[in-house]
């Protein structure tokens, strides 16, 4: 029974006594009884310490995972962040962008209707880049702009590469505008239309820009022109003078060669004309000499040219005309010249005419030296009178 109540031993050799030899006293040498319990207590506490140590080793490994998360979520955060601002100012650039060219970005669902406006689109319609569209908004905006977008994407919806649309519009000022839509469809892996972008711009400016670099030209043009007729005209009558004369009947004299058409150069001179300035004054002169150019013009016909070339001497070029019809014509403006009555205290006056027509090989100087020729015959032939070069 005392075995009985005595507590479990264990031996214990080595490790727990005093060394391999034992102590001094040699109480060591024999085994060491030692109870169940305390080698249990010794155990328990070795197993906790190691428990411990494990337990701190979790602990510290689980601080340390805390701890990498933390990092790991801060710096995801930082990311998130820097990100976020990347895109705000992309955003913020995309915008300016908008603002500095003056456009604006529409993107369409044609399956749903669904659109999307940027903010510089908004701006081109005058509404506040903040406000939010609500539905119908934007069609709204395109109806009240007389723009039919929809409709004309609709019909552009099998486009393959990239196509403008022009609208000219009245904005809500009444001011007309023209604005320009260069769109391109996109479409997804089984070809099918997906979304349509396009950039929409306000061209007004620039059109009017063009108008109004298009009208000081036209302007300048009309300034070059006028000059040019002045250097060309003759003063005191309106006539063409020698210079546009010549110009003229260059061009006159190729077109007869090339089409074969007759072409008549008639030549007339005023009689005695030194006679009129003598006697009434040359103020008196001149204005002779503007009712002869009058009366020239009243009987040339539309294509003719009627011209001033020397003091009182003139041409008549007559396209078209035969020998006899230009013999009419000659004859028919002497006597209106020799039966008006003069414009007071101008004497009536008289004219010599000499008239030719165009031959093979002719220039515009050939037919005046013939022409000039028949005047002077018709002068030698006593004056106020008509003759045909030979
Ligand atoms: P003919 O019958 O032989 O042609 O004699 P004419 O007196 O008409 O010819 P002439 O060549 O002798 O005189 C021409 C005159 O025309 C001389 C000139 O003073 C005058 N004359 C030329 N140009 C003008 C002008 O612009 N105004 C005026 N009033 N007279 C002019
Ligand atoms: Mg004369
Ligand atoms: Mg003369």
């Amino acid at each position: 029974m005392a075995s009985a109540a005595q507590p479990e031993t264990q031996p214990l050799t080595g490790a727990l006594s005093g060394g391999p030899s034992g102590g001094p006293s040699g109480v060591n040498e024999a085994p060491i009884d030692v109870p169940a319990s305390t080698l249990g207590a010794a155990i328990g506490a070795d197993m906790l310490m190691v428990f411990t140590v494990i337990l701190g080793l979790i602990a510290m490994a689980a601080i340390a995972n805390v701890v990498i998360a933390r990092r790991q979520a801060r710096s995801a955060a930082r990311t998130a962040r820097s990100r976020a601002q990347s895109m705000r100012e992309l955003l913020r650039t995309v915008r300016m962008a908008e603002t500095i060219a003056g456009i604006g970005v529409w993107q369409y669902d044609p399956k749903t209707g669904t659109q999307w406006w940027s903010d510089g689109l908004k701006r081109l319609f005058d509404v506040d880049a903040n406000e939010v569209f609500v539905e119908g908004d934007a069609e709204t905006l395109l109806f009240a702009n007389n723009i039919d977008l929809i409709g004309q994407i609709n019909e552009h919806a099998d486009e393959v590469e990239p196509y403008s649309l022009q609208f000219d519009v009245h904005g809500f000022d009444g001011k007309p505008q023209s604005i320009s839509v260069h769109a391109c469809n996109l479409t997804n892996g089984s070809g099918e239309l997906h979304r349509v972008v396009a950039v929409v711009r306000d061209n007004t400016e620039q059109i009017e820009r063009e108008r109004a670099l298009e009208s000081s030209r036209a302007e300048a043009m009309d300034e070059a022109r006028y000059a040019r007729e002045l250097a060309e005209t003759d003063a005191l009558t309106g006539l063409a003078n020698r210079r546009r004369v010549m110009r003229e009947l260059d061009r006159i004299v190729m077109n007869a060669r090339v089409t074969q058409m007759p072409l008549v150069l008639v030549m007339f001179d005023i009689d005695h004309f030194k006679r009129v300035n003598d006697t009434h004054g040359h103020p008196s002169g001149d204005k002779v000499l503007q009712r002869v150019a009058a009366l020239a013009t009243g009987q040339a016909r539309g294509g003719d040219i009627v011209g001033r070339v020397g003091g009182e001497e003139f041409v008549w070029v007559i396209p078209g005309a035969s020998d006899g019809m230009a013999r009419i014509m000659t004859e028919r403006l002497r006597l209106a010249i020799a039966s008006d009555s003069g414009v007071d205290p101008v004497s009536a006056v008289t004219i010599s005419l000499g008239y030719t027509s165009i031959q093979a090989g002719d220039t515009a100087l050939s037919l005046f030296a013939r022409a000039d020729g028949a005047l002077y015959d018709a002068k030698d032939s006593g004056r106020n009178r008509v003759r045909m070069a030979a």
